[in-house]
């Protein structure tokens, strides 16, 4: 949801069109800022084990019940393999490490851009979490395609399966920067 008030002085703001006029943007009109509502980056892994895919039942809203990959929303604080990482162990109990980026998914009107790693572990001591109804595995043949939470879900495992069974090496090609001070 697009904010309806300035998070500085808490007057409502108004919608004007950007510079180019192609984008309606919203503006405090006593701040004289404008108020930039971009999406916000999801990341998340498909976490592999002796050939078989991890995945979550959700037990909240969007997608309660079905499954997803283990993922949500990146902190400031974190790298996109961090975060992955982290949503990973919270959701599953697993301790992954990052095998290649699987794919960046967005859409015209979307809230996220969600970016999606390739993980592995060397053990399958994954567990349920309060987070999540249940943390299962599956071999590529029993991938539950009709009861997938998220468009994003169906996509991944789509590009999962198209990279395996053309034995395509995944991009490992993403650098960190520098720490910002
Ligand atoms: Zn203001």
């Amino acid at each position: 949801m697009s904010p309806t008030f300035c998070t500085s002085c808490g007057s409502r703001l108004i919608r004007r069109p950007s510079r180019n006029g192609d984008i309606l943007r919203q503006a405090c009109p006593a701040c004289r800022i404008t108020v930039y509502d971009t999406p916000s980056v999801v990341v998340g892994t498909l976490p592999v084990i002796n050939e078989r895919v991890v995945l979550i039942r959700r037990a909240t809203d969007p997608g309660s019940g079905l499954w997803s990959y283990p993922g949500g929303y990146l902190e400031t604080s974190e790298t996109l393999e961090s975060g992955a990482i982290r949503e990973t162990r919270e959701e599953t109990g697993l301790e992954v490490a990052i095998r290649g980026l699987l794919g960046v998914y967005s859409r015209p009107g979307g809230r996220t851009v969600t970016v999606l790693f390739e993980a592995t572990s060397e053990r399958e001591n994954w567990k349920d979490s309060s987070e999540v109804m249940e943390v299962k595995s599956f071999p590529m043949a029993g991938i539950p395609w009709n009861e997938l939470a998220f468009w994003t879900a169906k996509y991944a495992l789509e590009d999962w399966v198209y990279a395996r069974e053309r034995q395509l090496a995944l991009p490992r090609a993403w650098r960190v920067g520098p720490a910002r001070r």
